[in-house]
């Protein structure tokens, strides 16, 4: 009884140090290579084999090394014992009739996290998740709602953008914006490298130009970004443009005020994109465009303004496409840099967190609906666009 529940420890436990495997989709791809490189010299194989070897990793993925056929047979399955290339689960996949697609993939601990691809002429953008939910539950945000779960690794941030050209149509993302689900500066190690992953020649070869990283205004974060060498950009979710204002509608502003957040953004070595959703009646009206126009002006930031995406969190109403051009033009006429956002993707709840918190609420009635819809692209009704209850 008390006895038969005591654990067998030694089965938690690897046979030996050896049979650890290293994940080389954590790590960055020079550190991937190193590795690779000392355990061939360790089985006395040629050099030229790390050539062979290195694109199974992101240029050309596989999901083990048995699908790199130029290698020779023992020498795959040495190496699929001793390196991991862990797979993301795919459990949804639709596409909206824009041409945006919406994938939801199953984490190794049952977790879910949501990736992008939007269509734009010769650029297709894809959106990343960075963490699990989310800490900073902004009003508006649907990703708010399902409160914070965990980080993300390296391989699991990365690894969205590898299971995109592991797809049977696969997809080859030119822009990377840090915009699905979570706060990336809130999980900057993971982060640092999953940048070096997605820009590094060996990675995914993305130039840093073409990847964004967006924030709420985490102060650390943006100063560790800044002191990359690489251009990466950064983007900044402004969204009020007073103190008062904006910390109704994002509760980190009580940490980080925005006075410090532009301070931030003027000192960050590059131009910032400020990104400014449009609440109906709350932060829409001409004396918040001159604010707004004053703070873009103190650190030259570009502004994006968003439309509100129905299926967000809150009682809020988007602000109407007239109001918003009005808004544009205040700002461009105060010599600010303006562009409006498209809203894409609205038939598939392709905003921030909308598709997991859509499967949370109905999961307990339809627990099949996941498994029903693997690997099966299509159009999906309006049934999946509802605000919370
Ligand atoms: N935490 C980061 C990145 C994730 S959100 C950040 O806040 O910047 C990416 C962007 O989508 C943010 O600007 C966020 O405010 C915005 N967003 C969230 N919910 C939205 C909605 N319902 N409609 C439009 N934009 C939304």
């Amino acid at each position: 009884m008390a006895q038969a529940s005591v654990p067998d420890l030694g089965s938690f436990l690897p046979a030996s140090p050896s049979r650890v495997k290293i994940n080389l989709l954590d790590i960055t791809p020079a550190a991937a290579s190193e590795s690779v490189a000392a355990f061939l010299r360790e089985r006395g194989e040629p050099s030229y084999r790390l050539g062979q070897i290195m694109p199974a990793l992101w240029q050309a993925p596989v999901s083990s090394f048995q699908e790199v056929t130029t290698l020779p047979a023992a020498l795959r399955d040495a190496l699929d014992e001793a390196f991991e290339l862990p797979r993301l689960t795919l459990s949804v996949h639709q596409v909206s009739t824009d041409g945006t697609q919406k994938f939801l993939f199953r984490l190794h601990d049952g977790q879910s996290i949501e990736t992008v691809s939007i269509p734009d002429g010769d650029r297709i953008t894809v959106c990343i998740s960075s963490q699990v939910g989310c800490a900073l539950q902004c009003a508006f945000c649907a990703t708010g709602l399902m409160g914070f779960a965990r980080n993300l690794h390296p391989s699991e941030i990365a690894g969205q953008v590898r299971e995109l050209a592991l797809l049977e149509t696969p997809l080859r993302p030119t822009n990377i914006v840090f915009m699905g689900m979570g706060e990336p500066l809130m999980n900057w190690p993971a982060v640092d490298t999953a940048l070096t992953i997605l820009n590094h020649p060996d990675g995914c070869g993305i130039g840093a130009r073409h990847i964004t990283v967006s924030t709420v205004g985490v102060l650390p974060g943006i100063v560790a970004l800044g002191q990359r060498p690489e251009q990466f950009r950064l983007a900044i979710s402004v969204h009020a443009p007073s103190d008062a204002l904006r910390r109704t509608l994002m509760p980190i502003n009580v940490k980080y005020p925005l006075e410090t957040v532009i301070r931030a953004a003027a000192d960050f070595d590059r131009r910032v994109t400020f990104e400014y959703v449009m609440l109906g009646g709350v932060n829409d009206q001409p004396a918040h465009a001159d604010e707004l126009a004053a703070l873009a002006r103190a650190c030259g930031a570009f502004v994006n303004l968003i439309p509100l995406h129905p299926g967000g969190a809150g009682d809020f109403t988007p602000t109407s496409a007239a109001s918003i051009r009005a808004f544009a033009e205040r700002l461009r006429r105060a010599g600010i840099e303006v562009a409006t956002r498209k809203s894409r993707g609205k038939d598939i709840a392709a905003a921030c967190g909308q598709l997991r918190v859509e499967r949370l609420r109905r999961g307990a009635n339809h627990p099949t609906d996941e498994d029903r819809q693997v690997d099966e692209p299509r159009a999906v009704g309006p049934g999946l666009d509802r605000r919370p209850a």
